[in-house]
């Protein structure tokens, strides 16, 4: 079984100084058959100042790589969009300009609040942060499975589909099962009527969390409503993150009865074997 690790980050985003031929020595050391980079796309007002996509800069660097190693290992070129709905005009025109082998859909804010800012949740609850997290994903999706509707599909994955778990587990010791089933059902739904791959991210399993983004009752979930290939992102911010955990990810999708990996190039789905 050969893995792809479909989300990871290099000095190409604002929070991540990691050079991109590291990620791949990472991925060949671990026996991936491939790594796709997807850098932070953030085009909120008050974050696209810091926002470092450079879409000619990034495409030569992969070049580059994929001269020296892609005999050895799958390179792709993706992106990490932060879904901002009042940028979308923009973001669907950024994404219609270049070229990519997979386009990442993430929610990091929730009703005009990014999750990670910890001071515009001073005072609240994590079941409160949580639910309130999964709504603005619920809108999300819904948005995206509306558009895929009217024939434009230019999203292939979502990210990381309960985000603020992690947060919640950094402001306030939070480390359970997510309970709110009726909002995975319907962000599940979206994802199954927008064509949008959900993923499975590993990266609290390496800040010591019991479950990966989503946990495994949000999986199973997802194969009893029909749903048969999901996406495995490091998050890996790190060079050293690359493809980590994958195998618990596997586990987990292997005992829901998810038997594929959904493996993109050219924005081209191919299911590939986990058994
Ligand atoms: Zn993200
Ligand atoms: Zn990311």
């Amino acid at each position: 079984m050969r893995l792809y690790d479909q989300h990871l980050h290099t000095w190409n985003s604002f929070d991540c100084k990691t050079p991109p031929e590291q990620n791949v020595a990472e991925a060949l050391e671990k026996g991936l058959a491939g790594l796709t980079f997807t850098d932070h796309f953030d085009t909120h007002p008050s974050e696209w100042p810091e926002c470092k996509y450079d879409d000619a800069k990034i495409a030569r660097e992969i070049d580059a790589l994929r001269d020296r190693f892609g005999d050895r290992i799958f390179i792709g070129k993706g992106i990490e969009v932060c879904y901002q709905p009042e940028r979308m005009d923009f973001i669907l025109e950024f994404l219609a300009k270049h070229t990519f082998d997979v386009v990442l859909l993430s929610v990091h804010w929730a009703h005009g609040k990014p999750v990670h800012v910890r001071e515009h949740f001073d005072g609240m609850d994590p079941h409160t942060f949580i639910h309130d997290y999964l709504t603005a994903a619920r809108d999300a999706t819904a948005h995206i499975a509306h558009m895929q509707e009217h024939g434009g599909h230019p999203f292939h994955i979502l990210g990381h589909m309960d985000f603020a778990k992690r947060y919640a587990n950094r402001y306030w010791g939070f480390d359970e099962p997510i309970n709110e089933p009726q909002l995975i059902d319907e962000i599940l739904r979206n994802c199954l009527r927008a064509n949008l791959i959900p993923e499975i991210n590993t990266s609290t399993l390496r800040n010591k969390m019991a479950e990966p983004m989503p946990g495994k009752d949000t999986v199973q979930r997802y194969a009893d409503l029909g749903g048969t290939c999901m996406s495995l992102g490091s998050d890996a911010h790190s060079p050293q993150y690359v493809g980590e955990n994958f195998d618990d990810a596997v586990g987990i999708m292997r005992s829901a009865g998810i038997k594929h990996l959904a493996v993109f190039r050219d924005g081209e789905m191919k299911p590939v074997d986990v058994d």
